[in-house]
């Protein structure tokens, strides 16, 4: 797992998410803590499932 030491001293820190190491340019930080590009997007598709989960036990149409 050379090639994976590699990639560590790269990284410009930690997801908290995921605990994997992000290169530069592959994360993004939230409130001063670092996620990568998967855990930002499962955040933010967390908050739209929770919402049309909401929405759908209401009964009401989806909100184009
Ligand atoms: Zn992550």
């Amino acid at each position: 797992m050379q090639r994976h030491t590699h990639e560590q001293q790269s990284a410009i820190g930690a997801c908290v998410g995921c605990g994997k190491f992000i290169r530069a340019g592959y994360g993004t930080k939230v409130k001063g803590k670092n996620y990568c590009k998967v855990c930002v997007d499962g955040l933010f598709t967390k908050k739209e499932k929770e919402v049309e989960e909401m929405g759908e036990s209401l009964t009401l149409p989806p909100l184009d």
